[in-house]
C-alpha cells in the first residue's frame, strides 16, 4: 500500500487523442487516412485503446513504392550520413523514453518496470550500436552492398524492441523498410515512425503498414521486396519459408523455443532461483527464449522446488502501470485461453500444478505464475511452447542425462546452465543444441551479440556483426540469388 504510485498514462493518452485514437498506415513520411477496421485493446483492462487499419495489398504496394523511391537518396548518404540519422533515432528514443514505455505497457500489458528498464533502454542501445556499424560499413564490408527494400514482420511480445532489432541494422546498412507490427501491438511502432520523422529521417525510408496475418502475407508476396525478416511463431515461419522459396527473396526467421534451464547440484541456489524468476516470469513468460523447461539434478530437486514455490508466492501480479507489479497481463483472451488449456492438459497428463492465487484488476488477461512438477519428458507441456508464465520441472541424474533431456526438443533457441564448477558448465555448453547458451545467467541481450536459433527456432542472427550480414549481399552476387538456411 505504500509503494510508488502507478505511472501516469496522461501523455500516452494525449498522444492517442491527438490522432483521435484512430490510425492509418505510416507511408512516405505521413499517416494515411484511418480506416478503423481493427480494434487495439488494452489487455490489462479489456478496454479499447485505438482503432487501426487493416493493410491491403494496395497499401503494402504503396509502402514498397515509397521505400523504393527513398532507396537511392538513403544509399547516397553513405555510412556516415546514415549514422547521423541512427544516432538521432537513439536520442529520440531516450528523449521520449517515458512516453514510449507507458504506451508499450498500455498496448501490451507488460509491467512498466520492464518496458521502462529493459525494452526502451535496449531499443536505444540497438540504434547506437548500429549507428557505429553504419560508420564502419565502407571499411568493414567493402565487398558487400545493401539488399534493397526489406519487408519486416514482428510479433507482439516485444513490439518496440523487435522493431529496433529489425530496422536498426537494415537502415544502418543502406536498406529501406516496410515493417508490419503485430495487430494487437502496433501503437509504439506508429509513435516511433512519427518521432523518427520529427527527428529528420527522410520520408519513405521507414514505412509501417498495420494489419493482421493477411497484411503480413501481402508483404511476403510483394515482388518489390528483396528480403523478408520475420519474428514470430514456427508455424507462420514455415509458411513464409514455403512462400518465399524460389522467389529470390532472402529470409531470416526468428521463431519459437522451449529452452532448458539446467541446475546442477553445486549451483548457487539463491542465484539460480532468481534466474528462474527472470527466465520464465519476465514478460509473463511471453519470451521466445524463456527458460520454460527446468531441469534440476536429483540431489537438490526437492529442496530447489520447495524454495521456488516460496519465491513464487512473492511475485506481485497486477496493474502493469503499477511500478510494484512484477507481472502484468497476457496479450489477449486468445493467449490466456491457450495457456489455460495447456496447463489443464499438463495436469491431465499427470503433472502437479502449483500456482499463485491472484488478486488482480477485473477485465484483464491475468494468469498466475505457474509451476508444473512431476512432468514426464514425453508430456505435451514438456515439448509444446506455452508462451506464458508456466514452468515445467523435471529432474536428471548425470550431466549426460541433462544434455539428453535438454536436447530432447524440436527447438533450439537458448539454454541456461547453473553450476559453480566452471569446467562442468563449459563442458556441457557446447553439447547443447541452442543458438545461445548462458552460464549462471539468463535472458542477457546485448546489441553487439548475434541472437538467433537452430533447428525449428529458425535461422539467421540479429545483433552485432553477424546481424549486419543479414542486410547485405556480396557485391558480385546476382540480384535475387537465394540464401540457404545454415
Ligand atoms: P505469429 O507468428 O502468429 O505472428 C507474428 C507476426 O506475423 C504478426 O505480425 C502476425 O500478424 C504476422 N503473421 C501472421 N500470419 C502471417 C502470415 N501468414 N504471413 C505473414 N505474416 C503473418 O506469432 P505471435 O503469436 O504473434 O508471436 C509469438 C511467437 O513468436 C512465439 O512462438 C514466439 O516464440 C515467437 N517469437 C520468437 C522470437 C525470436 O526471436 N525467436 C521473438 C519473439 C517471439
Amino acid at each position: 500500500d505504500y509503494g510508488p504510485a502507478p505511472e501516469s498514462d496522461k501523455d500516452a493518452r494525449a498522444w492517442l487523442a491527438s490522432h483521435e485514437a484512430s490510425f492509418g498506415h505510416f507511408i512516405a513520411g505521413r499517416f494515411t487516412q484511418p480506416k478503423a477496421d481493427l480494434d487495439d485493446i488494452d489487455p490489462a483492462s479489456g478496454k479499447l485503446l485505438a482503432h487501426l487499419s487493416q493493410g491491403s495489398a494496395a497499401d503494402v504496394d504503396a509502402a514498397v513504392q515509397a521505400a523504393q523511391a527513398a532507396l537511392p537518396g538513403w544509399q547516397a548518404l553513405g555510412g556516415h550520413g546514415r549514422a547521423r540519422h541512427l544516432y538521432a533515432l537513439a536520442r529520440t528514443v531516450q528523449r521520449h523514453a517515458r512516453l514510449l514505455a507507458v504506451l508499450e505497457t498500455l498496448d501490451n500489458g507488460k509491467p512498466l518496470r520492464e518496458s521502462r528498464d529493459v525494452d526502451v533502454p535496449l531499443v536505444a542501445r540497438h540504434f547506437y550500436h548500429y549507428a557505429g556499424w553504419a560508420q564502419l560499413q565502407e571499411s568493414e564490408f567493402p565487398d558487400h552492398v545493401p539488399v534493397g527494400v526489406v519487408g519486416q514482420i514482428v510479433p507482439w511480445n516485444f513490439p518496440l524492441l523487435m522493431l529496433a532489432w529489425k530496422i536498426a541494422p537494415a537502415l544502418a546498412l543502406g536498406n529501406t523498410v516496410v515493417l508490419k507490427p503485430a495487430e494487437n501491438t502496433s501503437l509504439t511502432a506508429l509513435l516511433f515512425a512519427e518521432l523518427a520523422q520529427q527527428a529528420g529521417l527522410p520520408a519513405g525510408v521507414l514505412n509501417i503498414v498495420t494489419g493482421d496475418g493477411a497484411t503480413g502475407a501481402a508483404v511476403v508476396a510483394h515482388p518489390g521486396i528483396q528480403k523478408i525478416a520475420f519474428t514470430g511463431s514456427t508455424e507462420v515461419g514455415r509458411l513464409i519459408r514455403e512462400q518465399t522459396a524460389g522467389s529470390g527473396k532472402s529470409l531470416t526467421l526468428e521463431l519459437g523455443g522451449k529452452s532448458p534451464f539446467i541446475v546442477f547440484e553445486d549451483a548457487d541456489i539463491d542465484a539460480a532461483i532468481e534466474g528462474v524468476v527472470d527466465a520464465i516470469w519476465f514478460n509473463q513468460g511471453q519470451v521466445c527464449c524463456a527458460g520454460s523447461r527446468l531441469l534440476v539434478q536429483e540431489g537438490i530437486h526437492d529442496l530447489f522446488i520447495a524454495r521456488l514455490k516460496t519465491r513464487m508466492q512473492k511475485l506481485k501480479v497486477g496493474a502493469p502501470l503499477d511500478k510494484c507489479s512484477d507481472m502484468g497481463a497476457l496479450i489477449s483472451p486468445v493467449q490466456l485461453e491457450r495457456v489455460r488449456s495447456l496447463v489443464e492438459q499438463g495436469v491431465r497428463e499427470g503433472a502437479q500444478c502449483h500456482q499463485v492465487v491472484l488478486d488482480t484488476p477485473p477485465g484483464g488477461c491475468f494468469y498466475p505464475p505457474t509451476l508444473l512438477t512431476g512432468v514426464h519428458p514425453a508430456a505435451t507441456v514438456a515439448s509444446e511452447e506455452i508462451f506464458g508464465p508456466v514452468l515445467v520441472a523435471m529432474s536428471f541424474r548425470t550431466p549426460d542425462e541433462a544434455v539428453q533431456l535438454a536436447n530432447n526438443s524440436r527447438y533450439g533457441l537458448a539454454a541456461s546452465i547453473w553450476s559453480e564448477t566452471i569446467g562442468l558448465a563449459l563442458g556441457v555448453a557446447p553439447q547443447l543444441k541452442a543458438g545461445v547458451v548462458w552460464i549462471n545467467s539468463t535472458n542477457q541481450f546485448d546489441a553487439a551479440v548475434g541472437f538467433g536459433g537452430v533447428r525449428e527456432s529458425g535461422y539467421g542472427r540479429e545483433g552485432g556483426r553477424e546481424g549486419c550480414y543479414e542486410y547485405l549481399k556480396p557485391r558480385r552476387q546476382q540480384a535475387g540469388s537465394l540464401r540457404q538456411p545454415s
